[in-house]
């Protein structure tokens, strides 16, 4: 795996450093994101938030603008937070230990495994999708990969793999196997380094693993978003709590359609919910799909004048007024952002409601 891992490892930025700070970044990123996606995200944040210190230092709504399109920003603000207990409990320096590194806010066993393994050489074994993929099918492990039996299985496994001397190279020659070669469909077994020892290819039945149960059907949400203008053309938007789905990204009042009512009157409801105001001239907007990891939504946004007012905001949901070109300096979900292009497309129109 080692030789294999020298010879086709692709480059990557994080590669190339032996600093834990930038590691644990890198591993926070690369959790449900694509390689290519977090390059660049890499190098942004690092460049703004070039030590643990400047992290730990920074403002919430900065972090997670540096976030913005990442996605699953709880892994921000967890990091953010984490990087706070690091230079207040730890001098500054990324744990070393198990125990101390566990403790720190978004570490899972994973992230633990990888930053101890990768940046101080400590013998852990990771276990990701990647990983997961390639033990079951090297092992032909007949288990359920989704129960806490069977991974504590896999686990031992990879522990047991583990070179004791380059435990980090170990892990990202098992993960890169995973990305590059056996695939989840249709894996180049003829190029991998294990096909020689592979009960699962020795028997043909590759894509049998890891055993996995039937996936339920992807739940989909209409969802009304209101887009109220006051008299200057300024837009409403208020931040979510920090906690859940998306937790302190801004955005447009809005929530789910209720029972048989129309999506126009869900997003007056929705705004009158959440800010006590009213809307007047409310018209269609722009009507855009987005899929979530779990759920899809289809976002139906109408456009409108403040009725009543002032608005008031709920006890850790804060808005503001402000106008389209300064929607750029908030953080957004995708979802969010592509209405905001919308508008700034229809902005070269001499008024909104022309
Ligand atoms: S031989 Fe095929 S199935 Fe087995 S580990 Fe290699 S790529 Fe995966």
């Amino acid at each position: 795996m080692l030789d294999w891992y020298d010879t086709h490892k692709r480059s990557m930025p994080w590669r190339e450093t032996d600093d834990p700070y930038r590691i644990w970044v890198s591993e926070i990123m690369l959790q449900q994101t694509r390689v290519d996606t977090v390059r660049d995200y890499y190098h942004r944040f690092l460049e703004a938030f070039p030590t643990v210190e400047a992290l730990a230092d920074a403002d919430r709504d900065t972090v997670l603008k540096h976030w913005e399109g990442l996605g699953f920003y709880a892994r921000a603000r967890h990091l953010h937070t984490a990087a706070q207990h690091v230079v207040d409990e730890h001098d500054g320096t990324v744990p070393s230990t198990m125990d101390a590194i566990k403790d720190l806010k978004g570490v899972g066993p994973y992230t633990a495994a990888a930053v101890l393994s990768i940046a101080y050489r400590k013998p852990h074994a990771v276990l990701d999708g990647n990983v997961t993929r390639v033990l079951s099918r090297v092992f032909a492990v007949d288990e359920d990969a989704t129960t806490s039996a069977a991974e504590g299985h896999l686990r031992d496994l990879a522990n047991e793999l583990l070179d004791p001397d380059r435990p980090g190279d170990f892990n990202q020659a098992m993960m890169e196997l995973g990305a590059l070669v056996c695939t989840p469909r249709t894996p180049h077994c003829d190029r991998c380094p294990l096909n020689a020892v592979c009960r699962a290819h020795d028997a043909g039945t590759e894509e049998d693993y890891p055993i996995t149960p039937e996936s339920e059907p992807v739940p989909h949400e209409d969802i009304a978003v209101g887009l109220v203008f006051d008299d200057n053309d300024r837009l409403l938007i208020q931040r979510r709590p920090d906690e859940g789905l998306l937790g302190g990204l801004w955005e447009f009042p809005g929530g789910k359609q209720e029972g048989d009512e129309s999506m126009e009157a869900a997003c007056r409801r929705e705004v009158r919910e959440e800010l006590g105001v009213g809307m007047t001239d409310v018209e269609p907007f722009y009507t855009l799909s987005h899929a979530y990891s779990h759920f899809k939504i289809t976002l139906h946004a109408f456009r409108g004048r403040l009725a009543d007012g002032p608005p008031e905001a709920r006890e850790d949901q804060p808005f503001r007024w402000v106008t389209v070109d300064e929607l750029d300096d908030y953080a957004f979900p995708r979802a969010n952002r592509r209405l905001i292009e919308e508008l700034v497309r229809r902005q070269t129109e001499p008024s909104l409601f022309d």
